[in-house]
């Protein structure tokens, strides 16, 4: 489904992503791991469009995407800064990326039901965003994420700012959803547990490029190098 050919951005003298190649097949969930500034948040910024890329190639099903705005590439993003819209309650924010795809009032309206209670906020349609916290917040951005299920699902530390237990049940939870829409997804995270729960591949990145990728158990127990060891806690 998506396909990266020597991806490369570039910001004035720091090279931010180096020639990255990344194939994701579809219904595949793939997390981005790696040290903070190692070209993550750019890597899925390129693929939305959000990023210029100054060499290589995006392709989405097989079409390059050079040149194709944001809103024409069928991907769903959710990003660290999740802007929500502050003038729409809850149920405005999630609803909004169904009424993109034209769903009807009832769709609209049974479909944000059931997201918000997957999310672990059934009930809160009404509630004003501006009086959320920061993880209810983040869990109305991956419900309004979810909503138009994407062909592509980029999430951007979707979980970063929730509690453990509520961290591991949305795991599960998001891996079976993911699962039942078929929806391909590459998440970016710093937390190995749940880039190990979720993940069918995990690509571990060391400044700007693919240190090594491959499925969990593969890189867990053979790491490519010392960093990637080092980079999962292993002594040397
Ligand atoms: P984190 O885990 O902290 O979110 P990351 O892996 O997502 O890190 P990126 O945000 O992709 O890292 O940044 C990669 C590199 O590119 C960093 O050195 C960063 O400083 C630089 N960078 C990112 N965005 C910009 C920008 N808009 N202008 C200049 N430099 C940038
Ligand atoms: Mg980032």
């Amino acid at each position: 489904l998506l396909e990266l050919r020597g991806v490369t951005v570039r910001f004035g003298p720091r090279t931010a992503l180096d020639t990255v190649d990344l194939q994701v097949a579809e219904h595949e969930i793939v997390c981005l791991l790696g040290p903070s500034g190692s070209g993550k948040s750019t890597l899925l910024r390129a693929v939305a469009g959000l990023q210029t890329v100054d060499a290589g190639r995006v392709l989405l099903g097989g079409a390059d995407q050079a040149g194709v705005p944001v809103h024409r590439r069928g991907v769903g993003l959710m990003f660290q800064d999740h802007q929500l819209f502050p003038q729409r309650d809850v149920g405005g924010n999630v609803a909004f990326g169904l009424r993109m795809r034209g769903a009807d009032h009832g769709e609209q309206a049974r479909r944000t039901d059931e997201l918000l209670r997957l999310v672990g906020l059934p009930g809160a349609q009404k509630r004003s965003v501006a009086a959320l916290s920061g993880g209810e917040q983040q869990r109305v951005a991956l419900a309004r994420a979810l909503a138009p299920e994407p062909r592509l699902l980029m999430l951007d530390e979707p979980l970063g700012q929730l509690d453990r237990g509520l961290r591991e049940r949305l795991v599960v939870e998001l891996r079976g959803l993911f699962g039942r829409l078929g929806t391909t997804v590459l998440a970016v995270t710093h937390d190995q547990g749940e880039a190990f729960a979720l993940a069918d591949r995990v690509v571990v990145m060391r400044d700007g490029r693919i240190a090594q990728a491959g499925t969990p158990l593969e890189v867990w127990q053979r790491p490519a190098s010392p960093f990637v060891a080092r980079f999962l806690g292993f002594e040397n």
